[in-house]
């Protein structure tokens, strides 16, 4: 049985003031849900202020990206062990922003999941098509090459800890949300994946969350689907009663 798991991406958004008021007040809602995983995931700055404020909640707490070195002279980057200092336990890795933002490749992307697993840190892989993409019937194509990368090199006890953000990037922040139908199209043929490239028991543990403007009203929806474990939430993370209104409805 997969467990729910709501994460919130905080993006390049809130200040040292408004971020640990928002975890206060998810908190505060969370006191009579148990079946749900919850993390917010602030701008590396406010990281350790929101791990203070979620401090004796049920909120955990993750970051945006890190960088697959352990320390040295990479000006701007930070390390798995620096997150976990500050009390870190999940790391975006390949989120769309910065894939098709900032650049970033498979090839790099695959070298943060390994760091992040070594260095103790839960992955949360995301993977998605660009619209075009979809438009050019290259989905699948593109999800497989994503997730076949971003493991290459993993063992099976390694790949248990991650979880996959299945995220359509036309969804991203644009108020339109992929269909129940067709996240769940996606999430089944994402576990068939891995059940190639692992076995059936991983692929059945795996949790594969969506993103793409969920929201309080088509969460319960999205969330019913058999594939969908879960939900990667941007915009509608920023309000905790917007947020505590996705964890009730995925609860
Ligand atoms: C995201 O940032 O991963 C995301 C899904 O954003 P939004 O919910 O705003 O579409």
């Amino acid at each position: 049985m997969r467990r729910p798991f709501i994460a919130g991406n905080w993006k390049m958004n809130t200040d040292s003031n408004s971020g640990p008021e928002l975890v206060k007040g998810i908190a505060a809602g969370l006191t009579d849900i148990d079946s749900v995983d919850v993390a917010v995931i602030p701008p590396f700055v406010y990281i350790p202020a929101a791990v203070e404020a979620a401090a004796s909640s049920k909120i955990a707490v993750g970051a945006q990206d890190m960088y697959f070195e352990d320390k040295g002279a990479f000006t701007g980057e930070i390390s798995t062990a620096m997150l976990k200092d500050v009390g870190c336990s999940y790391v975006l890795c390949g989120h769309s922003e910065r894939r098709h933002v900032i650049g970033e490749t498979d090839e790099l992307i695959n070298k943060k999941v390994i760091a992040a697993i070594s260095g103790g840190l839960l992955p949360i892989l995301c993977v998605g098509e660009l619209l075009e993409e979809r438009e050019a019937g290259k989905t699948d194509e593109v999800n497989e090459r994503q997730v076949k990368a971003g493991f290459a090199g993993l063992s099976a006890d390694k790949a248990a800890a991650v979880t996959i953000a299945y995220e359509p990037v036309w969804a991203i922040g644009t108020g339109v949300t992929a269909t129940p139908d067709q996240a769940q199209e996606v999430h089944a043929k994402i576990r068939k994946l891995v059940a190639e490239l692992y076995d059936e028991n991983l692929a059945s543990q795996m949790r594969i969350q969506y993103g793409g403007s969920a929201k309080p009203g088509n969460a319960a929806e999205l969330m019913s689907q058999p594939d969908i474990d879960g939900l990667l939430v941007g915009g509608a993370s920023l309000k905790a009663e917007d947020f505590l209104g996705i964890i009730n409805a995925s609860a």
